[in-house]
Order: C-alpha cells, then sequence, then structure tokens
C-alpha cells in the first residue's frame, strides 16, 4: 500500500498576528498516487493550504510532512524539487522568450541533461496540446493556451507531488477536460500525488478523495460520492453539488436508476 506523501498536523496558519486565523487545526494525509481534490467557497483556505505545501508559507503552529520530511525553511529547497504548482493567473509564471524556454525554466537547476530537457519540452508540449507553439513567444498566447504551457511545464520536472490551484480555469470545458484527463493519466501512470483546487465540481467527481474546507477548517473529507449525497449540508457552507449527481438524483425521483460507480 502507498506510504503517506503529504501529511498536514494540527496546522493553524495566519498572514499577520494582526490578522485572522486562516487555517485552524488542520490535519489530513495524502497518499503517493491519490487524486485529492480540495473544495471550499471564497477565502476558505485553499490557496493558503497550496503555498503552505510549496512552501511558500510556514505554519505559525503544527507541522507539515512531505515525503517523511518536515517543510521548514532549510527543507523547502530539497522539498521544491518534487513539488510542481499551477495558479490560476499564468502571466505570473513565464518568464522566458519563447514557450519552450518557459517549459525548461522548471528543469534548469534540476540537473537534468540537456537530452533528456528537449525530449521532456516535446513529450509534454505534445501531452497538453501545445507541440505546434513551441517557439511562440508566451504573450501571444490566449490565457488557457498559457495554462497548458504552465502546466507542461511542471509535468517536465516529473514531480511527486502536483498541485494545481484553479489551473484550468481559462479553459473551454472540453479543454478542461482534455488536460485533466492527461494529468490524471499521467497520475495513476507515475504514482504521483495530484492536489486539485477546483470551482468546478464536475472534475471533483473523478478524485480519489474530497477534503472539503470551510472557514479554515476541514469540514469533511472523504470520497466524491459520500461528500455529494450530502447536498443540504453542502449548500449550507455555500457550495453546491454537481450536475451529474443532480441529474442522477432527478432521474431516480422518476424512476428511472442509474448507477453513481463510474462516476468515481
Ligand atoms: P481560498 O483559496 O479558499 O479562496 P485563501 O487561502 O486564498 O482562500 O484565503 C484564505 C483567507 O486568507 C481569506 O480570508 C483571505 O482574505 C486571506 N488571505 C489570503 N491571502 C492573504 C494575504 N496575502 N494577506 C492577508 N490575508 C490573506
Amino acid at each position: 500500500m502507498a506510504g503517506n506523501l503529504i501529511e498536514f498536523k494540527d496546522v493553524s496558519f495566519r498572514y499577520s498576528e494582526q490578522d485572522p486565523w486562516v487555517l485552524k487545526n488542520v490535519t489530513f494525509t495524502i497518499k503517493e498516487d491519490e487524486w485529492v481534490a480540495i473544495i471550499g467557497h471564497n477565502g476558505s483556505g485553499k490557496s493558503t493550504i497550496a503555498k503552505l505545501i510549496n512552501g511558500l508559507l510556514f505554519p505559525q503552529e503544527g507541522e507539515i510532512l512531505i515525503g517523511g520530511k518536515k517543510v521548514t525553511e532549510d527543507s523547502i529547497w530539497d522539498i521544491r524539487k518534487d513539488v510542481g504548482m499551477v495558479f490560476q493567473n499564468p502571466d505570473n509564471q513565464f518568464v522566458g522568450a519563447t514557450v519552450q524556454d518557459d517549459v525548461a525554466f522548471g528543469m534548469e537547476n534540476r540537473g537534468i541533461t540537456r537530452e533528456v530537457m528537449v525530449e521532456r519540452i516535446q513529450s509534454t508540449l505534445e501531452a497538453v496540446g501545445m507541440s505546434d507553439y513551441q517557439f511562440t513567444e508566451p504573450h501571444r498566447l490566449s490565457g488557457g493556451q498559457k495554462q497548458r504551457v504552465a502546466i507542461a511545464g511542471v509535468l517536465a520536472i516529473s514531480p511527486r507531488v502536483l498541485i494545481l490551484d484553479e489551473a484550468t480555469a481559462m479553459l473551454d470545458p472540453n479543454g478542461r477536460k482534455e488536460i485533466m484527463q492527461t494529468v490524471s493519466q499521467l497520475q495513476s501512470k507515475q504514482g504521483l500525488a495530484l492536489i486539485t483546487i477546483t470551482h468546478d465540481l464536475q472534475e471533483v467527481v473523478q478524485a480519489n478523495r474530497v477534503i472539503v474546507m470551510n472557514k479554515g477548517e476541514v469540514w469533511k473529507e472523504s470520497v466524491p460520492r459520500e461528500i455529494f449525497t450530502e447536498k443540504e449540508e453542502l449548500r449550507k457552507i455555500g457550495l453546491d453539488v454537481p450536475f451529474v449527481t443532480t441529474l442522477a438524483d432527478a432521474l431516480k425521483d422518476i424512476g428511472v436508476s442509474i448507477s453513481k460507480e463510474p462516476l468515481n
């Protein structure tokens, strides 16, 4: 059985002593081959969790372990080699003159040979459907294309942990589905811990597990099927159940029974 790759133990965090706590005693584990979706209304602390995993922030209380190593200012440089993260706004993640420079950026300083870099640039751009743009200047790309390239850049480092924080928000529904298919295939093939933070609850249905955040606390964590049976409770904390679940329930009401099993 796969071991825990990420452990949050009683983690509390606030941005400054004057600010209120934005995470309160957050405890959860993520295994090395799991896809975990983190959902919750705006301001519930999801992005803060992502930044704590990547060591962009450090908790005031509790501890975070990645691969058994405590996340500290000293260990974070080592840990980051294994963690790929893509945020909502891809503009903040572009530095190179061409798309291929940007994909290569994360691989530099990781001891990856030139030959392997060239190979990975091509394979990851192909995986995200951007092969034709290898030599394009990033500023000429649309928001959705930039998100694809940013995802290629993190896939290229072969991370053990991949965090997508609203990283497909600028893609159309088909593009989003396509990218998530690519990423989830890699996830199951390479034994990668995938963490997705998303508003797209259709996407959440495919995850192995869902962590629901509410006001800085873990409100519930379970398999998607369990989470979405609590419709009324979810609505109380500002979340709606995915359309597929509503549709299945509506069909059941008129006597048409469909199994929810394939949704996982
Ligand atoms: P989510 O990702 O669920 O929308 P965040 O983790 O971004 O939530 O934010 C959690 C809380 O922390 C919110 O109340 C937000 O206003 C606050 N917050 C986020 N970033 C900062 C910051 N840089 N300084 C102070 N407060 C912040």
